[in-house]
């Protein structure tokens, strides 16, 4: 039996630049049949090219990601490869496929499991013998992937699982917080690279069934509410057919929650639009755009330098709002492109590394915008000193605006998920409770604290690309 680490690598057939192709393959808009283009047979597994992860996306799961093989599984499928799409019969684990024995809400020990339901043997046994690729997509929780040990055992878990279910297999668990953790859809971007490309698997006949499905409570039934949606949404983020084990293994009524965050409903937004400023013009018609307000996107003009020259007015702008809010995008889009000092913690390091930098550039006579969260009046006023010394000095009020990212909190923490996608995990997602100390220390920004203007940035969907449109498409 494989251990569950790394395939062998086995040479590809592939030229680099159809490798890429495949790495950067997006499931959106995906047709349910093969388009048969001339291109896609070349990106095609055959059965002789059996290394079909993309080094990409490996190296990126790989210390997080578990994989399991059972034994035949490969021969089984690779067969099949070469003209036809398999359909994809898919699984959640713990509440799906097995329960504890032992009845305790978390394992007792690590062979304390059991098939969930007595039909969920002789379904996987029909499933194999209709031609489906069995395959296991699992989020798991309280194993760390930094503990070693905790990874033998959970391999060793999955193994025995697989032989009391006795047909060949699959399976994917996401052990950290990550683009492989569903709803996200990485397990299935490892699935679908294993398969040889998204063009191999029938999607109009794959299904998951989980049942993280944010079904409500049902007091007469006993039963509590589901504890997450993680398997509904990932199933439409797909997207394939969603069951619940009741409704899948039991034959109960299909029964699913409502999912409260839907990103798509932002892509309708008219601001969808607004694109990339090439000049100063363009930037201010941006700015008027989002700001609404004359009179601010005047003031923010009046600090734009071109070249070497100084700006009509140096301005003073402080950008505030939780992370991943776009301040970053906004702050370099509409003004450190156009002479505004980018004053930023995660790139300069420290609160006073920021001050410093931010005195030496009003000193200097240049606009300067503060893009971090500035959520607490004191750090603010800190700065607001700062230009209130230079307004001294020069005898010159400058004028002082503040920009406050208008983002409800849903759409953050969506937005934060989504720019790790984006940036293939390049950047991190914020940790919740890093997000949630923002918001528990939070005091709005205010005139009284010596602002001229405060104001409100309302959210505005622009997309690099089609592709990342997609992404902050799909549930996070
Ligand atoms: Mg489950």
């Amino acid at each position: 039996m494989p251990d569950g680490s790394r395939p062998r690598p086995i040479p590809m057939a592939v030229p680099p630049g159809k490798r890429m192709r495949q790495a950067r393959m997006t499931f959106s808009g995906m047709s349910s049949t093969r388009s048969g283009g001339a291109g896609d047979s070349e990106t095609r597994a055959r059965p002789n090219e059996k290394q079909i992860y993309t080094e990409e996306l490996w190296n990126d799961s790989t210390a997080t990601v578990l994989h399991f093989e059972s034994d035949g599984w490969y021969t089984d499928i690779s067969a099949r490869l070469k003209d036809e799409q398999i359909p994809v019969a898919a699984f959640d684990l713990d509440g799906t496929l097995i329960r504890n024995q032992s009845g305790a809400k978390f394992p007792t020990a690590l062979d304390d499991y059991a098939p969930w339901s007595s039909s969920v043997i002789p379904k996987l046994k029909e499933l194999h013998e209709k031609g489906f690729a069995i395959v296991i997509f699992s989020n798991q929780g309280g194993v760390n992937p930094k503990r070693l040990k905790g990874v033998p055992g959970m391999k060793h878990r999955v193994e025995g699982i697989a032989e009391m279910l006795g047909v060949p297999l699959i399976a994917y668990l996401a052990m950290g917080r990550n683009r492989f953790r569903k709803p996200c859809i990485g397990m299935w971007e490892l699935l679908a690279t294993r398969l040889g490309g998204v063009e191999n698997i029938d999607l109009s006949k794959s299904f998951y069934v989980g049942d993280a499905a944010g079904r409500p409570e049902k007091k007469a039934l006993k039963r509590k509410a589901d504890f997450s949606d993680s398997d509904l949404k990932f199933a439409l983020n797909l997207p394939i057919e969603f069951y619940t084990p009741d409704a899948y293994f039991e034959g109960k009524p299909m029964e699913q929650g409502s999912i409260d965050f839907v990103p798509r409903k932002f892509l309708t937004l008219d601001a969808y639009n607004v694109g990339e400023p090439s000049n100063a013009e363009e930037a201010v018609k941006y700015l008027k755009e989002l700001l609404k307000e004359d009179d601010v996107v005047s003031m923010i003009e009046k600090g734009f330098s071109v070249g070497d020259a100084k700006p009509d007015t140096q301005t003073f702008v402080m950008i505030s709002g939780a992370p991943a809010t776009g301040k970053t995008t906004f702050a370099k889009r509409f003004l450190a492109s156009y002479g505004y000092k980018w004053i930023n913690m995660d790139s300069m390091g420290t609160l006073s590394k920021c001050v410093k930098a931010a005195r030496a550039a009003l000193e200097e006579g240049k606009s300067v915008v503060v893009d971090n969260t500035n959520g607490i009046a004191k750090t603010r006023t800190r700065y607001l000193d700062l230009a209130r010394e230079r307004d001294e000095k020069v005898s010159k009020k400058m004028p002082k605006i503040c920009l406050c990212m208008d983002t409800p909190r849903d759409l953050s923490n969506h937005l934060n998920v989504v720019r790790e996608i984006t940036t293939s995990g390049v950047i991190s997602r914020i940790p919740h409770v890093a997000v949630n100390g923002y918001y528990k220390r939070l005091v709005e920004p205010n005139p009284d604290e010596g602002f001229d203007a405060v104001l409100k940035v309302g959210f505005k969907a622009h997309f690099a690309s089609e592709h990342d449109k997609n992404i902050f498409a799909r549930y996070t």
